[in-house]
């Protein structure tokens, strides 16, 4: 008899992306014309669900969402819309959103420029079973609440025996100084290139070791670096991952959000740090040859 998995819950945000595909950056105060527009659901923590959910991960997602023209659940109307339909499309559990009466949910403009890959992007009570999850992963938003969510998992952790512990996950990616209490939290710590910079350092390499006192003992720093790959630090040492670059680059939107979708996807089936961040390079390098995720496997 083979037991389900627990799922991975992504926390963080969801919005509406709209996606301008042009061949140059436009210049300000012209018309330009884009070659395509897409409409896909964004957000760190959404789009790393996304990716778990092709990777085959069962998953799950817990954020806000206010009713409005892009997404709108109505158990009188059955009406759904644009972002339940696709989580709900992909198999990702959406039992946890909380939806909000005030507010409307977030929409983001994003240019992709195919000539470069480059993406420019201008953006307008925990609740749950714990027992339904093995990981945990947090996108820093609201830092100080996050941290007493994750000491809320940290209690939980403390009643059950080993094998039921929740792991623990957070993305430090905006150089927001209240995110940077939550390097002491979370078993396995990501932090962005602009973190690293914000930090004075030039390289992964350099941010892993420089920042890891700032981690819980035992705990992991993770520091991806576009086509530099990425770099960890953990107790047993440092690791590193070349990239692997795709024959072209088409798209770099959530370049990160996949790195770190596949990193955990891998470390939640028992892979090492040193294959994981491989396969998070790896997933994400096929992630950039494509347009949006269908196709990353
Ligand atoms: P983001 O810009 O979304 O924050 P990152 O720079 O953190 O993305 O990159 C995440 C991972 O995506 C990198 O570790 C690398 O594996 C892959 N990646 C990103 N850009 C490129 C690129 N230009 N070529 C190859 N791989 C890339």
């Amino acid at each position: 008899m083979t037991t389900k998995k627990k799922q991975i819950l992504c926390v963080g945000l969801v919005c509406l992306d709209v996606i301008n595909v042009v061949d140059k950056f436009p210049v300000e105060d012209t018309d330009t014309r884009c070659l395509s527009q897409i409409w896909q659901r964004g957000g760190n923590a959404s789009n790393s669900c996304t990716v778990l959910a092709l990777l085959g991960a069962p998953c799950g997602f817990l954020g806000s969402l206010a009713p409005g023209h892009v997404s709108d659940i109505s158990v009188w109307t059955k009406r759904t819309d644009f972002l339940n339909d696709d989580f709900e499309s992909r198999d990702i559990n959406i039992s946890n959103i909380v939806w909000q009466q005030a507010g409307i949910t977030p929409s983001a403009c994003c240019i992709v420029n195919l000539s470069s890959g480059s993406r420019t992007v201008i953006v307008s009570d925990m609740k749950i079973d714990l027992s339904l999850y093995q990981w945990i992963h947090w996108e820093g938003r609201n830092a100080s609440e996050q941290v007493a969510m994750i000491q809320q998992v940290e209690q939980y952790n403390a009643t059950v025996s080993a094998e039921l512990r929740i792991t623990t996950s957070v993305e430090i990616e905006k150089t927001r100084e209240e995110l940077y209490q939550l390097f002491g939290h979370g078993d396995f710590v990501f932090i962005s290139k602009d973190v690293a910079r914000h930090f004075g350092f030039n390289s992964a390499s350099e941010a892993v070791k420089g920042l890891y006192n700032r981690v819980k003992p035992g705990a992991y720093l993770i520091c991806a670096w576009a086509e530099q790959g990425a770099d960890a630090m953990g107790p047993d040492g440092v690791f590193h991952s070349n990239a692997f670059p795709p024959e072209k680059l088409v798209d770099t939107l959530g370049a990160g959000d996949t790195f770190i979708a596949a990193v955990l996807f891998s470390l939640y089936n028992g892979k090492c740090i040193q294959e994981s961040l491989i396969f998070g390079c790896q997933i994400a390098g096929r992630k950039c040859g494509i347009q949006g995720y269908d196709g990353i496997v």
